[in-house]
């Protein structure tokens, strides 16, 4: 099959046509990741470190290029792509300064005690150790950020990990144009060149090949719900199984305390507008349950939110494909029996390039629990509103959504005190069911910390335990090692840099 770049706004194709990659040809960027890993994973930080910033560097050099052809590709608009190019570049730095501050290693060391166990031990020394390989796959929503020079290929050769990078088929030719960066700066470096090797496909059966190629170590997975499953069922049948590290969609709840509604609820419903129409709602982070109290200032702030949500005008989504889902997600809902259509524009036109019109809708917390396909993430700029009487009512919505990338809370109250029992309750709650929990703000927009935690319990991620944002990613690719009685050599390189 062939790759194509289209334009996102017009829907007409640019340039020619490409292959995508054969098997041999994934085959032999696999064997040549593999060939460098021992090498790779033996390079001090500081070098690692280099590599990170000469990345950063390139991207920063070609900006002129890569935002309008992002924008061609994606419809995404010039602005946010270039905050996206310079998050893209400060995630690398980051890295990057992990490795300088030597932040990225675990050594822990423990002397020798005379004497048998347990009391008495030998000298044991604990690393972490690259796992090897990484297959990665990119998203289509941020081409930048979570594509080929990502968080996801920045944390892995961080690590000391080779990647092999596949591209989203969304923006392929951006694509291409950052992998040679990539390779640009591994053969500046005078790295091997497969410490970053790239293919490209416009069916499933090329990311099906990479996941099962015997050498991959593991697997970054940005994208939905249904790929990544596919794809972590694969990684997890091998016939050495391999950790596969999912981050997939979300409906992200956000609860509209009474409090906040009564006091900031005109502002807030402003906010929250914006926030679902952001990037034509393509974000994982977008929310997409809004949980409000059945009094006068909840009914005050959905009527608020749906007069603000009616007056936006999202941009173009990414992709016809990605346009057809939200058309048919939306009208599922417009069909559902159960469901009170607030923000609606039946009459738009459908169609890859045309502009989608925001959707909200209401819904009473008994029907939205029983009913498992509400659940799920309509991706694009469309909301419910759960309406509930009790915060124990809120905390059932919450418990029935499961595992969410994000649950914000507004309106608890921010003093030292303890809130009453019932939003305890529902503060508990939250904590259970998401990967992050905001008392303020909207979830769209993920700050890159040391502190962040962007995944979740399933379905937000497939591995609940790790974050694909901020600087703990890294701990991803690195697998804990005990050393007993190393010898003096290894020891002075750290323990793994052999
Ligand atoms: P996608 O369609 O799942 O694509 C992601 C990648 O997976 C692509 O490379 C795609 O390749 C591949 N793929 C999909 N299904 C596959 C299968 N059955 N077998 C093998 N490979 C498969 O997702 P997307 O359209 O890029 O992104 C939208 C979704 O990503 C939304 O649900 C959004 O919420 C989520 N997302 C999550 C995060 C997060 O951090 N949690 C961040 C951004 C986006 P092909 O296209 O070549 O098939």
């Amino acid at each position: 099959m062939t790759l194509q770049s289209i334009d996102a706004r017009t829907g007409a194709a640019h340039g020619d046509a490409w292959p995508e990659s054969t098997f041999d040809e994934i085959d032999a960027t696999v064997a040549a990741a593999a060939a460098a890993h021992d090498v790779f994973a033996a390079t001090p930080a500081d070098r690692r470190a280099r590599l990170l910033r000469a990345i950063a560097d390139g991207i920063e050099a070609d900006r002129a290029i890569l935002v309008p052809l992002a924008d061609r590709e994606t419809a995404l608009g010039l602005p946010r792509l270039e905050g996206e190019l310079d998050r893209t570049t400060f995630q690398l730095r980051a890295f990057a300064a992990l490795l300088e501050a030597g932040d990225a290693d675990t050594f822990l060391d423990e002397a020798p005690v005379a004497g048998a166990p347990p009391a008495g031990r030998r000298r044991m020394t604990r690393v972490r150790a690259p796992l090897g390989p990484v297959a990665m796959f990119a998203a289509s929503n941020f081409p930048f950020a979570f594509s080929v020079a990502g968080g996801d290929t920045a944390s892995a050769l961080a690590a000391g990990c080779p990647v092999v990078v596949k591209a989203h088929p969304a923006h392929p030719d951006l694509s291409r144009q950052v992998a040679a960066i990539c390779a640009r700066a591994v053969a500046g470096q005078g790295l091997p060149a497969g410490v970053f090797q790239f293919v490209q496909g416009a069916s499933i059966e090329v990311g099906v090949h990479l996941t099962q190629a015997p050498a991959i170590a593991a697997v970054a997975f940005t994208g939905s719900f249904k790929g990544g499953t596919a794809l972590a069922k694969i990684a997890g049948e091998r016939p050495r199984p391999i950790p596969f590290y999912g981050e997939l969609g979300s409906i992200n709840p956000l609860v509209v305390l009474p409090a906040a509604a009564e006091q900031d609820g005109e502002a807030l419903a402003q906010t929250l507008a914006g926030s679902i129409c952001l990037g034509a709602g393509q974000f994982c982070t977008s929310p997409g349950v809004i949980v409000v109290f059945d009094d006068a200032a909840g009914d005050a702030f959905v009527q608020a939110l749906s007069v603000r949500l009616a007056t936006l005008e999202p941009h173009a989504m990414l992709t016809g494909g990605i346009r057809g889902a939200f058309d048919r997600g939306v009208a599922a809902w417009r069909s559902h029996a159960r469901l009170r259509v607030l923000v609606d524009d039946a009459s738009q036109a459908s169609g890859a390039a045309v502009p989608p019109r925001p959707f909200l809708a209401q819904v009473s917390a008994r029907d939205f629990i029983a009913d498992h396909r509400l659940h799920e993430e309509v991706f694009g700029a469309a909301a419910l509103v759960v309406r509930v009487d009790s915060h124990a009512r809120a905390a059932d919505v919450l418990e029935a959504v499961g595992g969410t990338l994000t649950v914000t809370l507004w309106g608890v109250p921010a003093g030292t005190e303890a809130p009453d029992a019932d939003t305890l309750s529902l503060v508990r709650t939250a904590i259970r069911v998401a990967g992050r929990v905001l008392f303020s703000g909207v979830p769209t927009g993920v700050a890159v910390t040391a502190a962040q935690h962007h995944g979740g319990p399933f379905p937000a991620s497939t591995a609940p335990f790790t974050t694909s944002v901020g600087h703990a990613a890294l701990e991803r690719f690195q697998r804990p090692l005990a050393l007993q009685d190393a010898p003096a050599w290894l020891l002075a390189r750290r323990g793994a840099a052999v």
